[in-house]
């Protein structure tokens, strides 16, 4: 089908103009593969048809690109896209051409002839979605005209226009310019950025009129939450490890507080034969590029990662996204583990958590401008680390959003604390924190606890003291989630201005002089088992996993073939889906869900083939 096939079946579909809701669901159907819209996506999509502004939260992979390419298909003119990457408007360009809708980007990764061409072919209306930078639009706006033949702006990454949000991009500043020239054309500004102050300043830079706002659940069930305390790094590497086991076909995502911290991890996985790679500012733009590459065409398993990493990857069949180091805001943790699962099937997120990262982040702070703000940000952050109870609970709070029932899918929920009398450990930690005069930091402390022998230790004569090795019989992980309960119970401080060194509060003194009973908790160990990598090997396959492991490996040569991500051929879920349905006719393919005209007609032979050879 040929883009204007695909214009003249649009205008001609003999549908009643005002039936919106039956065109676009058509729509989707047709060159989506998919049923049925999601929560809130009709909404948006009718009241831009109204031609009402319209302002989009939505999480990652909560479906916001379809609520401005539907409206831009149903419109006679062109949809202008705003993006702030060219990786981005790539991936989003050639998933729209796999599907059959006319889509360009206008970029300096083109020609200018290219670029000119692609313009005059938008404005006889021959694209659909035309993809720009913000700096590229306002310099088109000087000498070229956009009235009559653009319906939509929709500004994608809005968030990125307020100086309130976590990435404010200057060149985003100057899009107020779209509703002062083109008033009566309907901007729809869409982000992943939930809190309020950055939403209303959108609205407030942008220039909205009257905008329709649309804020969906952020909730991603989809996405296993667990915090691990504080883990040596030997542990983190292993941990890394067993995830990559379990998905030895997909890819995740490592990220790290700082670049070294990635090339650390990055060397060790490659040592221990994984193929992983490593991205930060500190490489050259071809290396990042090619780094994110072999991420997007799944030739890497694992890329290790500063958070310079993440934006404008739009890959849906991320499994596992781990930080290695704690985050420096909820907001940033949310958008990163977001990044994982979009395709909505199963996915998992673990955050190392541990106090050095904690003294690294306020370090951060002490030097940035927003202080106060920053600071507020941070200790959300470890609340939510310490949190006793369902995690998503806390973070989606955190959000203005209740949830009221537990996630089960939390490591909170899945192992839930027991309550014990605690004040005898504590009476022990708090005694060597005195015995040291106050000058040891957490790990000194547990090692002392623990009766270790290593030379620091001794020099430092801390095994002469009375509270040496008391505490062997304690694990070293429980013994770190002890002494940071007794900070959030207020028993003990850390002074992030004195080598973090810890410190007793009157508190700890009640406790310590047993004036008082301290009441800790202890995780139980978790039920679900971990599949070692020898495991892995010997396990009988069911024929579902097989035959889902074919259809990927099927996908993947498809996508080399035709130089696309394999994502773009068909998501884990629509794979998924014909697992579970075998089709093997034409009509049985297009039932898959994320089947739409286009693909049924380019890969129902392959792909049913190899689903009735398999047995
Ligand atoms: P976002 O831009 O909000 O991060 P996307 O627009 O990329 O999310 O959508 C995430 C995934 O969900 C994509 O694979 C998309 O095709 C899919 N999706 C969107 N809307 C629907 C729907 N109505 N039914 C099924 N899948 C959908
Ligand atoms: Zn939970």
């Amino acid at each position: 089908m040929t883009y204007s096939a695909v214009m003249t079946t649009l205008s001609d579909n003999g549908m009643p103009q005002n039936d919106i809701t039956k065109q676009a669901r058509a729509l989707l159907n047709r060159f989506y593969g998919y049923r049925d819209f999601r929560p809130g996506q009709l909404d948006i999509i009718k009241s831009i048809m109204s031609g009402r502004d319209t302002l989009v939260l939505m999480p990652t992979g909560g479906g916001k690109s379809i609520c401005y390419q539907i409206p831009a298909m149903l419109g006679e003119g062109c949809t202008i896209v705003i993006s702030p990457l060219i990786s981005l408007m790539k991936d989003q360009v050639s998933g729209l051409n796999a599907n059959g809708i006319p889509a360009a980007a206008i970029n300096s990764g083109n020609s200018e002839i290219d670029n000119r061409n692609v313009l005059r072919e938008a404005m006889r209306g021959k694209i659909k979605l035309l993809y720009m930078s913000p700096e590229r639009l306002m310099v088109e706006m000087e000498h070229v005209d956009f009235r009559g033949w653009v319906d939509l702006f929709a500004i994608d990454e809005a968030h990125c226009i307020s100086q309130w949000g976590h990435d404010f991009r200057p060149e985003y500043s100057a899009l107020g310019l779209i509703k002062k020239r083109m008033g009566n054309v309907p901007v729809m500004a869409l982000t992943a950025t939930a809190d309020k102050l950055t939403r209303d300043d959108i609205a407030k830079q942008l220039s909205l009129c009257d905008p329709f706002v649309y804020i969906s659940s952020f909730d991603r069930p989809n996405l296993s939450l667990r915090v691990i305390p504080a883990p040596p790094k030997s542990k983190k590497v292993a941990y890394i490890s067993r995830l990559i086991d379990r998905y030895p076909d997909d890819s995740g995502i490592v990220y790290t507080l700082s670049r070294k911290g990635a090339e650390a991890i990055n060397a060790e996985l490659t040592l221990k034969g994984y193929k992983s790679t490593v991205y930060h500012a500190g490489l050259s733009a071809s290396e990042r590029d090619r780094a994110q590459e072999m991420f997007i065409n799944g030739e890497v398993q694992a890329v290790c990662a500063t958070v310079a990493f993440g934006m404008g990857i739009d890959k849906s069949n991320i499994r596992w996204v781990v930080h290695s180091n704690m985050p420096r805001n909820l907001e940033s943790y949310y958008q990163e583990i977001g990044r994982a699962g979009r395709d909505g099937m199963k996915a998992e997120t673990t955050l190392f958590y541990s106090y050095a990262d904690v003294a690294t982040l306020q370090s951060f702070i002490n030097e940035s401008g927003q202080r106060e703000i920053n600071q507020e940000k941070l200790k959300r952050m470890m609340e939510y680390c310490e949190s006793p109870v369902c995690r998503r609970r806390v973070l989606l709070s955190y959000f203005n959003e209740v949830l009221d029932h537990d996630c089960k899918n939390c490591d909170v929920c899945l192992s839930p604390p027991e309550r014990f009398d605690g004040t005898i450990p504590a009476q022990m930690a708090l005694s060597a924190i005195i015995r040291t005069g106050e000058k040891t930091g957490i790990q000194m402390l547990i090692d002392i606890l623990r009766g270790s022998a290593r030379t620091e230790l001794i020099n430092l004569g801390y095994d002469k003291i009375k509270t040496y090795g008391v505490g062997r019989m304690i694990p070293f992980v429980e013994w770190n989630e002890y002494i940071s309960q007794l900070i959030q119970l207020g028993a003990v401080d850390i002074a992030y201005n004195d080598s973090n060194h810890l410190k007793i509060t009157p508190y700890g003194q009640k406790i310590l002089r047993g004036e008082v009973t301290v009441m800790l908790a202890r995780r139980q160990k978790e039920a679900t088992a971990k599949k070692s990598r020898g495991a892995k090997n010997t396990a009988p396959v069911n024929p579902a996993e097989q035959l889902f492991s074919e259809l990927k490996s099927l996908r993947k040569e498809l996508a080399a073939k035709e130089g696309i991500p394999p994502y773009l051929v068909f998501t884990d879920k629509t794979l998924m889906d014909m697992v579970r349905r075998r089709p093997v006719t034409m009509n049985e393919f297009m039932q898959v869900e994320g089947v739409g005209e286009r693909k049924c007609v380019k890969y129902w032979a392959q792909f049913t083939a190899h689903i009735s050879k398999f047995k």
